[in-house]
């Protein structure tokens, strides 16, 4: 299955791509974490990328689109994938349509998650990631077994730079700009799904399980 998450910063994108990646055992590409990674390994993609994350901006789309184009090409991705924070604009959604039309190949859904404004907040600020294995926790919501510590690996967990406050009013104003004109093109493509969620982390899932014609309960 080719699937697109949709939906706010916070709205749980990457914890249902996660459980969806795992069920459906194809691989969960999430645009942000490839960012991260890249920053840190100082490459020429993270020195391109490292002062809009910083700000809470929209990385240029052709930095994005090749990123991305690239991990499509490989062959895990064969069989399908998730695509999490891709794509944020209509350019991007184009250049993936025609990418995908050039093999042959076309999304199945795309999974619009939606959560009303003040739950997110909270959820932003209460997330806490393990930079080791790209685990993500709440502190309140979904707890790691040893408080701040990673159920993985044990390691200790942190918040990620952009969760403060400010970048994270930057992020949400970006995504209410681009987002309106994204799911209108996705819903006249007949693949826009809209997903509950504002409900706990397993129901969330079961929704999602459903639309895709999966009993997952
Ligand atoms: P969140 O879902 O919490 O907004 P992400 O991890 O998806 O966070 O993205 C973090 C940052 O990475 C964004 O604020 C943006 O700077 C950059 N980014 C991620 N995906 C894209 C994309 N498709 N286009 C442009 N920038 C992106
Ligand atoms: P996104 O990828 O959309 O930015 P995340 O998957 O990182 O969002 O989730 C944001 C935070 O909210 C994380 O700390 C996560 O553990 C928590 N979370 C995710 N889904 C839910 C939910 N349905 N209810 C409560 N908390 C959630
Ligand atoms: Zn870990």
């Amino acid at each position: 299955m080719r699937l697109v998450m949709m939906g706010p910063p916070g709205a749980g994108k990457g914890t249902q791509a996660q459980e969806i990646s795992r069920r459906l055992d194809i691989p969960h590409i999430s645009t942000g974490d490839m960012l991260r990674v890249a920053i840190r390994s100082g490459n020429e993609v993270g020195r391109k990328a490292k002062e809009y994350l910083e700000a809470g901006r929209l990385v240029p789309d052709e930095v994005v689109i090749e990123l991305v184009k690239d991990r499509l090409s490989r062959r895990d991705c064969d069989e399908g994938f998730i695509l999490d924070g891709f794509p944020r604009t209509v350019n991007q959604a184009t250049a993936l349509d025609e990418w995908l039309e050039g093999n042959g190949l076309r999304l199945d859904a795309v999974l619009d998650i939606e959560v009303p404004r003040d739950l997110l907040l909270e959820r932003i600020t209460g997330r806490r990631v393990c930079l080791f294995c790209g685990n993500t926790y709440h502190t309140v919501y979904n707890p790691p077994r040893v408080p701040e510590h990673c159920d993985g690996c044990s390691r200790e967990l942190t918040q990620r730079l952009d969760d403060k406050e400010f970048a994270v009013r930057e992020r949400l104003a970006a995504y209410d700009k681009q987002a309106a004109p994204l799911k209108e093109y996705y819903r006249r493509r007949g693949i826009l799904r809209e997903i509950n969620g504002a409900q706990p982390i397993e129901q969330v899932g079961r929704e999602i399980g459903k639309v895709l014609g999966r009993d997952w309960s």
